[in-house]
């Protein structure tokens, strides 16, 4: 390769390739004639492929014949045969244009043949199209005419006849459907011969009726053309094709038209006598599941709970009363559940009469503070407590039971008072079977007294009189006895039924017979229950004790408590782990009216609460998981509580919280009933007045008692407390409020009943004062000469003059003396001058009341 970079020459001839190969070693001694050979050899290359011949042939000729013109290394002989195929070329090309010209003509021709033959196709169609309607429209024309003319004739006849003219308009119309009716047979026949005719046929007499159709309107009536032509139109469409497939068609139609009408009919109907629902109804309900349970949308049931006022969501909780309503709105039927099913598993089955045994009673001692209640208490149990002389250590559990000298038991609640008594029962746990009242010997029947005679009435538990400190020297049973007649307890004694028992817990005398009549009335009462059932009782008293975990005093009232059972007891639960009774000791079980200490319990209830033995662990999870739900709801609810209505049932509801209770004293009886009646009336959405006691004079220590037991206020209208009760109200705390003026007590209480107690003027007492004399002094008027009996008297301070304990006037001091001079302030036991302003009707013997007012922060309600 290096020998041919060098051969420039070789390097021209660039285009010959293999041959010039061949050459370059042949030539290697040689040169010219080897160049010359190679271009030669190079010019026959191009003659070989035709088509390089062929190219040349078009753009070339004209000089191809001038070898001088001629590409170089082109033979002549090569030039020729070139130029022969060149021309064989052309001649074969111009062949091609002929023949394609000559096949174009035919095709042309063909085309130009078809389309005449198409042309003359449809000329005679329309020929034969016009001469079908022609000769139908000459027929129908006849026919018309020969109507017309027999009609014409016969109106002429009847003209004659009853010398009229014939109705043009009705008279056309039958020849009209009676060329229809001759026209709809022709047509069937058409039809029945079938194929492309069948459809063509009847368009002739349909057109033909149309027109016809549209004359005899148009002649007749004048009426709108189109309208009777379309109409024309359909009805002889029925008599071709169309007809028997379109009566097919409307038939289907038909049914499935009625049939939709037949759904929708039911449809209706059921939305009209919707589906009344016994919809389950517990103390609280979710929305949303309120309407899952009616099977109504959520979003209505909101609706209608915010027509009723109540803005809620679908996830919030409404009470039962409201939730009764909705269901009633929608047409459903509320059945309010106590509790939700899972309480199902408490067995609440009927005892049968044979497996039921007598209980011991169940006591509780009431009466009146100091009247000895927890004196008798311990009396009885120490005398009495079963078994107890083993060790003799007694235990408080809050209830313990007692032997008679007879043998039959008796079950004391060692928690005397009415508030134990009433919240039992208010939380569902009647417990009582006998109540005793202890009325003090040497006492008489006092307020508390009254109040328990008013809660066993109410919880219809018979009473048994305990006529207690018989031992006093100046006891007088007796007065006791007739004391009672007055609240309607007649005891034995006065011919009643009401047992009635001397007693002394001092001295231990007349228990027993306390114990007797106690037995005598559990006799009479027949209590009964069935030991042989899982337990049932209520719960005494709860604590939570630190080396023994929650522990709850539990009454067994039917049933058998044992060892391991499992039960539930308000919103806790529990396996009993222990039972230990009232002298602390463990007892492997307790029965009918055993009081009894239940350790094993997840948490501590409420006095109140029942317990109920169940089956299973998971039962009771599910119970108390149950009630606890139940009550945060119950609480939520309370809280969601809106309207007026509401809030007052929920007042009502929590009547402890949301009773005022007053006592009312008054100068005269009208005004006691006046001030009674206006504060029934305050009553708003939070709070009620209850009037727990009214009267006429002055406030009296009795007063003060009963007010200190109900947590009421005294409101001494133009009266005053006595000197012993005002010590008494200081010491309990009891308040005492005076007022001259009812508008301003009504507003007060009002005020205090709402909650919305301000700051407020208050009066304070600072001193007595008696009038010993009444002296005439020109210039000034009468005055009073007085000894200040208590505190102080003061110059600015206000007045009130009472007379018999009641205010006869109230003022200022014009003036204020000592020995002539007038001073600002007169201490106690000093002797002063007083006169009013503007007021003579002074006495010897009245009382003047110096009083300061001082804005106090009020906290009542
Ligand atoms: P409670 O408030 O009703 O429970 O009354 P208590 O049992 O506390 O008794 C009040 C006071 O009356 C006590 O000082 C007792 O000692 C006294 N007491 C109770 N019963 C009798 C009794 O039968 N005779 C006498 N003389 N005093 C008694």
């Amino acid at each position: 390769m290096s020998d041919t970079d060098g051969k420039k020459p070789l390097g021209l001839g660039g285009g010959a390739r293999g041959p010039g190969q061949v050459k370059q070693s042949f030539s290697h001694g040689r040169t010219k004639s080897v160049a010359v050979e190679v271009k030669r050899k190079r010019v026959v290359v191009p003659t070989k492929p035709g088509a390089a011949g062929a190219g040349a042939a078009s753009g070339n000729s004209p000089h191809l014949g001038d070898p001088s013109k001629r590409p170089a290394g082109i033979s002549d002989a090569e030039m020729e045969r070139r130029l022969a195929a060149l021309k064989a070329a052309k001649a074969r090309e111009t062949e091609d244009a002929a023949r394609r010209a000559e096949e174009e003509k035919a095709r042309e021709e063909e085309r130009q043949r078809r389309r005449e033959e198409m042309e003359a196709k449809e000329r005679e169609d329309r020929e034969r199209e016009a001469a079908l309607r022609a000769k139908a429209e000459e027929e129908e024309r006849a026919a018309r005419a020969a109507e017309e003319a027999k009609i014409a004739a016969a109106a002429a006849r009847k003209a004659e006849v009853l010398g009229t003219r014939p109705k043009s308009a009705a008279a056309p119309e039958q020849p009209a459907a009676k060329a229809a009716a001759a026209a709809a047979p022709a047509a069937a026949d058409d039809s029945a011969r079938g194929g492309a005719a069948a459809a063509r046929a009847p368009l002739a007499p349909r057109k033909a009726e149309r027109e016809r159709d549209e004359r005899a309107t148009d002649r007749d009536r004048g009426k709108v053309k189109g309208d009777e032509g379309r109409r024309a139109g359909k009805l002889t469409l029925s008599d071709a094709i169309s007809d028997e497939g379109g009566r097919q068609r409307s038939l289907a139609a038909m049914k499935r038209k009625q049939e939709k009408a037949r759904q929708k009919a039911m449809g209706f109907g059921q939305k009209a006598e919707k589906q009344v629902r016994d919809v389950q109804l517990p103390e609280t309900i979710v929305v949303s599941e309120l309407a899952n349970r009616m099977a109504e949308r959520a979003a209505d049931v909101v609706k209608v709970l915010m027509k009723m006022g109540m803005m809620v969501t679908m996830n919030q909780t409404i009470d039962a009363d409201t939730a009764e309503l909705v269901i009633e709105e929608f047409g459903h039927k509320a059945v309010r559940v106590s509790d939700s099913d899972v309480e199902q598993a408490i067995e609440t089955v009927a005892d049968k009469p044979e497996d039921l045994q007598s209980r011991p009673p169940i006591v509780t001692i009431m009466g009146h503070v100091d009247h000895g209640k927890t004196s008798l208490l311990d009396a009885i149990r120490k005398a009495n407590v079963v078994s107890g002389e083993a060790g003799g250590i007694t235990q408080h559990i809050g209830a313990y039971q007692v032997k008679t000298p007879n043998g039959a038991l008796v079950s004391f609640l060692d928690t005397p008072g009415h508030a134990a008594f009433t919240s039992m029962r208010a939380r569902g746990a009647q417990v009582t079977d006998i109540v005793v009242l202890v009325v003090a010997a040497d006492d008489a029947v006092m307020p508390q007294t009254v109040e328990a005679i008013a809660h066993a009435k109410a919880a219809k538990v018979p009473m048994i009189v305990a006529i207690n400190k018989c031992d006093k020297p100046d006891a007088n049973p007796q007065k006791v006895r007739t004391d009672l007649l007055q609240h309607e307890v007649v005891v034995e004694q006065m011919s009643g039924e009401v047992q009635d028992v001397e007693v002394s817990a001092k001295t231990g005398k007349g228990l027993d017979s306390l114990l007797e009549a106690i037995a005598l009335q559990a006799e009479i009462l027949e209590l009964k229950a069935n030991p042989a059932r899982s337990a049932m009782g209520a719960v005494i008293e709860a604590k939570l004790d630190v080396g023994r975990g929650p522990v709850a005093t539990v009454l067994v009232q039917n049933g058998t408590l044992r060892k391991g059972d499992i039960f539930v007891v308000g919103e806790k639960w529990g396996k009993v782990r222990a039972l230990i009774n009232d002298k602390g000791e463990t007892v492997a079980e307790a029965g009918p009216s055993v009081p009894v200490e239940v350790l094993g319990l997840n948490g501590t209830p409420e006095a109140g609460d029942v317990l109920n033995v169940v089956d299973t662990e998971a039962q009771a999870r599910e119970i108390a998981d149950y009630r606890e739900k139940a009550a945060k709801d119950k609480r939520a609810a309370a809280g969601a509580a809106t309207t007026l209505e509401q809030l007052m049932a929920k007042a009502k509801a929590d009547a402890d919280v949301a009773e005022l209770p007053v006592l009312v004293k008054a100068d005269v009886q009208g005004s006691a009933e006046a001030i009674v009646q206006a504060l029934e009336k305050v009553g708003n959405d939070e709070v009620r007045v209850r009037v727990l006691h009214y009267g006429v004079g002055a406030i009296t220590d009795t007063d003060v008692g009963l007010a200190e037991a109900s947590k009421a206020p005294i409101i001494g209208f133009n009266v005053r407390a006595n000197a012993t009760a005002r010590n008494a109200a200081q010491q309990k705390g009891v308040e005492i409020r005076y007022y001259s003026i009812i508008y301003d007590l009504i507003d007060d209480i009002k005020q205090a009943a709402s909650g919305l107690l301000k700051a407020e003027v208050r009066e304070n007492f600072i001193g007595y004062a008696r009038i010993q004399e009444v002296f005439r002094i020109t210039g000034i008027g009468n005055v009073a000469g007085c000894l200040v009996t208590e505190g102080v008297a003061r110059r600015s301070a206000g007045v009130r003059l009472l007379r018999d304990n009641v205010v006869i006037h109230e003022g200022t001091l014009k003036t204020l003396k000592r020995f002539k001079d007038e001073v600002k302030e007169v201490q106690s036991g000093q002797e002063c001058g007083m006169a009013f302003e503007r007021y003579e009707d002074i006495r010897a013997g009245d009382v003047i009341e110096i009083f300061e007012r001082e804005e106090v922060q009020r906290s009542l309600a």
